[in-house]
């Protein structure tokens, strides 16, 4: 789960990490309002989209005045911006944080992840920050310092030392710089993130060493331990299809090709996207059922999957395991009837009864295919969609 700029700087403050003064804004009046209430001579106003690269797309501005703020906030609100992180479709801008501007000396960039090879937490820093970390990684990866952070013990003041000396801080800014690195390892872990990247990290013309950008995603799998960061989640940054799923306990992850799969187990449904490519198809999403489908869940997971304009038709490849194969083709059929499915349908069942699973399928009366095998079944919808 990701959040909004200004909610990961109102988070990362209170674990101790320098960020300047801001205002949530919904609407250009309140934008004009909060240029005076900062009472500086320089703002900022920044969108707030789940998307990085906001700044050269136009989504960060400058502003010297109250009516320049509440112009650039016209010109932003309710507008697509498009960044080279959002896709061509860019996101809808709801929300605009209006910040007391900086001015800026260096440009730093600090991040943690959780690394999976490390099995920890890693600092990653770099002296040149407001650039595409992923680009300085491929051409000189030696500008970044990896810090691996102990699981229990957290970051070492020495680690926040060497890393403040990469950053090339020295004296009070290497404290500065320190003490950020040191608030920003502790919510990280404090709060189960998965990322916490601040980017750019900046030291200002008069000394003070601040984030000036704050992204924060969160684990999903620890985000019960975490209902105050789970009511900062905003549905509009997510795919509703998505958000369907979660309410039916199914997984679901959009894609971009035409057919839709529906599959019991991450692994199988891997298996079968794979299949699908190797067939010269594609998939239009990654859904999973979980071992135990009932009919319900099948029945939502088609709704889904047709709610989805670009699906040309649908690959169901099941085990049944836990359940039955009569039990799932019984799902099927219902499911197909009450959704009304014009759609070319394959079925592929295996495992416990799957005879009589195939015989209800074929005696549905339904205009399905079915399969004995993946490779089968993916010949056949490919076909079908063809
Ligand atoms: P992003 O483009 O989505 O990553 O948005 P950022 O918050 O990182 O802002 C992009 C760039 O805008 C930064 O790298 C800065 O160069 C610039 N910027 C943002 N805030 C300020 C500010 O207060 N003062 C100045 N001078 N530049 C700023
Ligand atoms: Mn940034």
């Amino acid at each position: 789960m990701n959040i909004h700029e200004y909610q990961a700087k109102q988070l990362l403050a209170k674990f101790g990490v320098p960020v300047s003064k801001g205002i949530p804004c919904q609407t250009a009046d309140e934008v004009y309002q909060a240029f005076g209430e900062l009472g500086e001579s320089l703002a900022v106003v920044k969108a707030q989209i789940h998307a990085g690269g906001r700044g050269k797309a136009g989504g960060v501005k400058l502003v010297r005045s109250a009516d320049e703020a509440r112009a650039v906030a016209e010109s932003l609100l309710g507008k697509t911006l498009v960044t080279h992180q959002t896709g061509p479709d860019g996101r809808v801008v709801r929300m605009l944080y209006v910040e007391a501007g900086s001015d800026i000396d260096r440009e730093l960039y600090l991040a943690v992840v959780m690394d999976r090879a490390a099995q920890a937490p890693v600092v990653i820093a770099s002296a040149e920050g407001g650039v595409d970390i992923e680009e300085l990684a491929e051409t000189r990866p030696e500008a970044i310092a990896h810090h691996r952070v102990h699981p229990v013990k957290g970051l070492m003041p020495f680690q926040g030392r060497a890393i403040a000396k990469h950053l090339g801080l020295t004296g009070d800014q290497a404290k500065q710089g320190a003490r950020l690195v040191a608030g920003l390892v502790k919510a990280f872990m404090a709060l189960d993130c998965s990322l916490a990247e601040i980017n750019p990290m900046i030291v200002t013309k008069d000394g003070a060493v601040k984030a000036l950008d704050a992204k924060m995603s969160f684990d999903s799998n620890a985000l019960y331990r975490h209902p105050d960061v789970v009511e900062l989640r905003d549905l509009n940054e997510e795919d509703p299809k998505e958000i369907e799923a979660k309410k039916f306990d199914l997984s679901y992850i959009a894609l971009d090709g035409n057919i839709g799969c529906m599959v019991n187990g991450a692994g199988l449904a891997m298996a079968t996207m794979d299949v699908i490519q190797l067939k010269g198809g594609s998939p239009a999403n990654f859904l999973d059922v979980g071992g135990g489908a009932n009919k319900e869940q099948v029945t939502n997971a088609f709704k889904i999957l047709l709610s989805d304009q670009n699906v040309k038709g649908l690959l169901v490849n099941i085990f049944g395991g836990i359940m039955k194969c009569d039990t799932i083709a019984e799902g099927v059929i219902a499911a197909a009837k009450e959704v009304d499915l014009k759609l070319p349908l394959v079925v592929r069942l295996e495992g416990t009864n799957v005879e009589i699973g195939r015989k209800l399928l074929d005696e549905s009366g339904l205009d399905l295919q079915t399969a004995a095998s993946l490779d089968e079944a993916a010949e056949k919808i490919v076909a079908a969609i063809a």
